[in-house]
């Protein structure tokens, strides 16, 4: 959901704040239909839609009109050409309107939070703020096999610069080993126009300062995010001055997520006194079942028992609790289906990732992403893309 427009209402009666969000629905079948055929990707509607002005198959609708009447008005009416203004409309109805079925969906909203991170600055200006700014600081990492993992078993620090922390060598949580970050300002011409070599080279040589013995030949996966630096140089958790109620959690770079329940806490205490009256959940369990179980061998313990685990290479029903979908992290079926129908459901295969660790492997998904992207269709009734 992206936030696209905020109204205040100053009447002081009802909700103060009225929010046009962009909602995407049916994301999952549109991802599923562009990762296949990799065309929808290449038309710029898929990143920045708009969506229509009228409904879908009014549009479409109208558009048959016109070719048939165009049709009729050259005269050359017949069978090929009237096949032919359907064939056209309808595609266009499917390229054009239906693949990223986003609607507008209206909110109204008595206290708002901006935690927009990056467009933290853009929702801050909707409501007449334009006290700070956003300067994206771009890092990147490299994750190594975990057969790399044991090359280093502490977080190791360079010396922090001007730019922050340092590009740093650590082992990962799963076992892996990962260098970076690197920083760099977006806006900063010299970094720029760095190339992925480039920047893996900067990346390779500030950690083999580090511990020299690891082998780069090792890199599975390469990421890249931006922190949110504001331009006022820290974190902004304040009231708004220019909205009564809106509360700004923005510009929270690095270690933003460190200080996630220091900064929960202090949004808390704004809101209150910007008049939030907040009651406890007597059934609020902070305890969540574990989802991740990591597995570095091909069984599990069930009832008490060792079961063997494993992959389905002859497509035959299997019990879910046995069947390997991710082979590199060893993630089995229910889990799959258990991260899907939590309390916080999810519908792609980036959220089930995250959740279990499918495709988080050696392969990067290569095997199994597929083979969620299936299970997810089943689950939530979508088909079977
Ligand atoms: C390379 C790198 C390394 C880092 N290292 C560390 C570290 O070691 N330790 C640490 O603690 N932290 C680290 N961080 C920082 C940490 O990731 C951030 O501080 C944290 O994610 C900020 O959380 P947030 O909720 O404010 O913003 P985000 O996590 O960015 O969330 C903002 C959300 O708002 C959404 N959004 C934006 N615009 C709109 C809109 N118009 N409508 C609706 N939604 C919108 C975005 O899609 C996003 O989901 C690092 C960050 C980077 C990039």
């Amino acid at each position: 959901m992206e936030v696209l427009s905020i109204a205040q209402d100053e009447s002081g009666k009802g909700p103060r704040f009225s929010l046009q969000a962009r909602h995407h629905q049916g994301r999952f079948h549109h991802h599923a239909f562009a990762e296949y055929t990799g065309f929808i990707k290449k038309l710029k509607h898929f990143q920045d839609y708009k969506p229509p002005l009228a409904p879908p198959h009014v549009l479409s609708a109208a558009l048959f009109l016109v070719l048939t009447i165009l049709a009729l008005k050259l005269t050359v009416v017949n069978k090929v050409f009237l096949i032919l203004a359907v064939v056209i409309s309808t595609a266009l109805y499917f390229l054009l309107f239906s693949a990223p079925n986003s609607t507008i969906e209206p909110i109204k909203a008595r206290y708002v939070v901006n935690c927009a991170g990056l467009g933290s600055d853009k929702i801050a200006k909707m409501v007449g703020d334009d006290s700070f700014y956003i300067k994206p600081r771009i890092g990147e990492y490299l994750l190594l096999n975990k057969n790399q993992g044991d090359k280093c078993n502490k977080i190791l620090f360079p010396c922090p610069g001007k730019m922050g922390k340092g590009i740093l060598v650590q082992k990962t949580l799963w076992g892996n080993l990962i260098l970076g970050p690197t920083a760099a300002d977006v806006n900063d011409p010299s970094t720029a126009s760095r190339t992925t070599a480039e920047v893996m080279k900067i990346i390779l040589k500030g950690c083999r300062g580090l511990i020299p013995s690891f082998d780069s030949g090792e890199i599975i996966h390469s990421f890249a995010g931006a922190r949110a630096k504001s331009s006022r140089g820290d974190w902004i958790i304040e009231p708004c001055g220019t909205a009564p109620g809106f509360i700004h959690a923005a510009g929270i770079d690095s270690p933003g997520l460190a200080g996630s329940p220091a900064i929960a806490k202090e949004v808390v205490k704004l809101l209150k006194e910007a008049g939030l009256k907040c009651v406890s959940d007597l059934n609020f369990n902070p305890n969540r079942k574990p989802i991740i179980v990591p597995k570095n061998n091909w069984s599990i313990w069930r009832n008490g028992k060792k079961e063997s685990i494993k992959i389905n290479a002859q497509d035959k029903k299997m019990d879910p609790a046995l069947h390997v979908v991710c082979r590199c992290e060893k993630v089995t079926e229910a889990e799959i289906v258990d991260s899907i129908h939590r309390s916080l459901p999810v519908d792609s295969t980036q959220a089930v990732r995250k959740r279990t660790r499918a495709g988080m492997g050696h392969c990067q998904g290569e095997y199994c992403e597929c083979r969620v992207k299936k299970i997810l269709a089943r689950e939530l009734g979508k088909g079977n893309s």
